[in-house]
């Protein structure tokens, strides 16, 4: 992805620098060919150079991009299990993978996370988008995610004769555990996503309670990861899970609902990030019903909730880190509502505005392994920035808003937004 060439300042208005400090009033952002050159307080920035493109923030807000820590390009509007595998062919998948990086990137996120693809798409979808062949997040791609034999991810009954190939590597023991990393090793993945837990919506043999993993499994999954550069996250719902993940080196933990101390301990001594994506569970419950879900699936979804909202407190409480994503593609929680996962940390779990912006932009770079050029707006930095016309701190709910977006920035090119659109 081509940066910005030559010189361009933003100024007029409020910088938040993704830190967590106070904002700094009336700021002005130098960009010098694609990075940041300098940022802060309008009367004690240097000139504006000669021949530099000017922005005018109208007294809004200037952010890093924001990062969504667990995207998922290739759901869309999923409303049942068949929705995530074999409803369209590979081919439409990848197109509609596209189509979500690009509303991704118009909705201020700069940066992505894949938590999960169907084949290899987000591999490919990345090398697209740095080839700047479509527009999206810069992503880290996680390809097919691995599960147990019989676990949350292996729906397909074998009398199909279908397996799950395409969305995950099913296995039994640390032989094929490694076997499948080995397989990702090839795809040219970042993050291996695995299930060490079941989940709500599977309430029959893999609820939230269940393990979908053995110890033996995952710490296999970590050594091979590791030796090839990779890092692990899993799908970590049920107390034992987290702790088993914890225990066999995971780098980040997806979810970590049920958390205890013993595991908190465990995450904060490695300061190993968590992603609880909770919005989903809330739109599970209030709009499950209109698509059918059972009562009891909904009932697992609050139980998840409440756990998951304790949890999260208890790491913000604590120090620890935890980034901003959330499970967008499925028909109650489509692409495009992302920030509303910032208004719910926020209005629900009890967050501050300041403590969810850090998470959604420093603690997505750290997650995304790229904290040196991207999440926080300092010199030396990629000028990955959000400019709203609005003030995110004062009412987070102004990222929900597209139309009130002045310009999406990616290494100091204008992508989204206001601007981009030409007259
Ligand atoms: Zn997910």
């Amino acid at each position: 992805m081509r940066p910005l060439s030559g010189t361009l300042v933003i100024r007029n208005g409020q910088l938040v620098d993704g830190n967590g400090g106070a904002p700094i009033p009336a700021a002005t952002v130098h960009v010098r060919d694609g990075r940041i050159a300098w940022a802060g307080a309008e009367f004690a920035a240097p000139p504006i150079p000669e021949g530099a493109r000017v922005i005018d923030a109208r007294g809004g807000s200037i952010l890093p991009g924001l990062v969504e820590a667990h995207f998922h390009p290739t759901y869309f509007n999923v409303a049942a299990l068949e929705d995530l595998d074999i409803k369209y062919p590979v081919e439409y998948v990848t197109l509609l993978a596209a189509a979500n990086a690009r509303l991704a990137l118009e909705c201020g996120y700069t940066s992505a996370r894949s938590g999960g693809s169907l084949f290899n798409i987000d591999v490919w979808l990345k090398k697209a988008i740095e080839a700047e062949l479509c527009p999206g997040p810069r992503l880290s791609a996680s390809g097919r995610e691995i599960c147990g034999v019989a676990g949350l991810m292996d729906w397909n009954p074998d009398y199909r004769k279908i397996g799950m190939e395409g969305l995950v590597l099913l296995i039994n023991g640390p032989i094929e555990a490694r076997a499948a990393v080995r397989k990702l090793v090839k795809d040219g993945v970042e993050w291996v996503k695995t299930y060490p837990t079941g989940d709500a919506a599977a309430p029959d043999t893999n609820d939230h309670h269940t393990l979908c993993m053995t110890f033996e499994e995952m710490h296999a999954v970590v050594s091979t990861a590791h030796n090839h550069g990779l890092k692990v996250t899993g799908h970590c719902r049920a107390t034992e899970g987290i702790r088993n993940a914890l225990k066999a080196g995971y780098d980040a933990i997806e979810h970590g609902t049920f958390m205890d101390s013993e595991c908190l301990d465990l995450m904060l001594s490695r300061n190993v990030p968590c992603v609880p994506a909770l919005y989903f569970e809330y739109a599970s419950i209030q709009r499950g019903p209109e698509f059918g879900m059972p009562q009891n699936v909904i009932d697992g979804h609050q139980e998840t909730l409440d756990g998951g909202a304790e949890s999260a407190r208890m790491i913000m409480k604590a120090g620890g880190c935890l980034g901003m994503g959330g499970d967008y593609g499925f028909a109650w929680n489509p692409h495009g509502d992302y920030a509303r996962e910032l208004s719910f940390f926020v209005n629900y779990v009890g967050f501050s505005p300041l403590e969810v912006l850090t998470c959604a932009t420093k603690n997505g770079a750290m997650l995304l392994g790229r904290s040196h050029e991207i999440g926080t707006i300092e010199p030396g930095k990629l000028a990955d920035l959000l400019i709203v016309d609005g003030d995110p701190v004062a009412d987070i709910t102004v990222l929900e808003k597209r139309d009130r977006f002045i310009a999406v920035l990616q290494g100091g090119v204008i992508r989204a937004g206001k601007l981009a659109t030409p007259g």
